[in-house]
């Protein structure tokens, strides 16, 4: 057994210098698209019930110079393996407030909430909050435009620092929301310790509705107890009608999802805004 395990590591070995290679390469690639200008902000439209919109969702895109564009699928986790994630961070936190100033400069009072994703590494960043606070005030947005998108498993953690963070946030008077809710291992119980505005439903329970009996009764149950919490619920990942009316059914309060509008450059989402109003 002690051979064949040899043979396999071997095996493997052989295999994955390549893979290896070409992750480093990304790597590096990455570092130099942060200074040169190779990624760009897509936009998300967020509606209510009624389909008004309410915000939007950054969605970062990589126009690679030979690969052409790179899925943040597949790039967000090879720069949440170094430090990488940290400065792609704070590009993407500084590109979501200059957009909110624009919109909120020709908008006004209808000027829409960003919601931006954000890496459980570049939270736990000494100087995250501090960062936030500076580019809010570099751009003078308002900070109730700004809603941070975390994950399950940096609430699993539940330590003081992780809380008193999330206090700080909100203090500063900006909005936090749970990413991708049902993939990990946390429970509503668990949220109930935390500062949170938003519970975003995983579009892996949307996919299969309203046909999959066990994914309808999921969904219902996620929205009344994300209610009782005083949670706002938003379903992302809505691409059908169908979809749309069963979770409008069971009192979800927000929807995203290509049904309502794919994530598309700011020109293209602006246009498509004044559509929105207008219907
Ligand atoms: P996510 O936060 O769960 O974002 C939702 C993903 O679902 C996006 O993929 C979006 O384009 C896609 N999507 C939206 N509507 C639909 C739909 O109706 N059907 C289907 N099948 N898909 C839909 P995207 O843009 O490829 O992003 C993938 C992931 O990469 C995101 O998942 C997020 O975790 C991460 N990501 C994207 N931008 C950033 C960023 O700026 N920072 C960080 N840390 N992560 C990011
Ligand atoms: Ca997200
Ligand atoms: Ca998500
Ligand atoms: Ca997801």
């Amino acid at each position: 057994a002690k051979q064949a395990g040899r043979n396999t590591l071997f095996y493997f070995n052989e295999t994955l210098q390549p893979m290896l290679e070409a992750r480093a390469s990304l790597e590096a690639d990455l570092r130099h698209a942060l200074s040169a200008d190779q990624l760009q902000p897509y936009y998300q439209i967020q509606v209510d019930a009624q389909r008004r919109p309410l915000g939007a969702e950054l969605l970062l895109r990589w126009l690679h110079p030979v690969r052409g564009w790179v899925s943040p699928g597949e790039f967000i986790p090879i720069a949440e393996e170094s430090n990488l994630i940290c400065e792609l961070g704070d590009w993407v936190l500084n590109a979501a407030c200059a957009q909110i100033r624009a919109w909120q400069d020709s908008a006004g009072a209808r000027a829409l909430r960003l919601s931006v994703n954000i890496s459980a590494r570049q939270f736990e960043h000494d100087d995250f909050v501090d960062q936030v606070a500076r580019l809010l005030s570099l751009h003078a947005c308002q900070p109730r435009l700004l809603r941070l998108e975390l994950t399950e498993g940096l609430m699993l953690k539940k330590s003081p620092e992780v809380i008193e963070k999330l206090v700080r946030l909100k203090a500063m008077g900006l909005s936090l929301s749970i990413d991708d809710f049902g993939t990990g291992y946390s429970s509503l119980a668990v949220l109930k310790h935390f500062p949170l505005d938003e519970l975003k439903i995983d579009r892996g329970f949307v996919s299969d509705l309203p046909g999959n009996a066990d994914d309808a009764i999921l969904i219902k149950t996620i929205v009344a107890m994300g209610q009782n919490l005083g949670l706002e619920v938003i379903a992302e990942g809505v691409e059908t009608q169908a979809q749309f009316d069963f979770l409008r059914q069971s009192g979800c309060y927000a929807y995203q999802g290509y049904w309502l509008g794919r994530p598309m450059a700011v020109e293209a989402f602006d246009r498509e805004l004044e559509g929105f109003y207008e219907a």
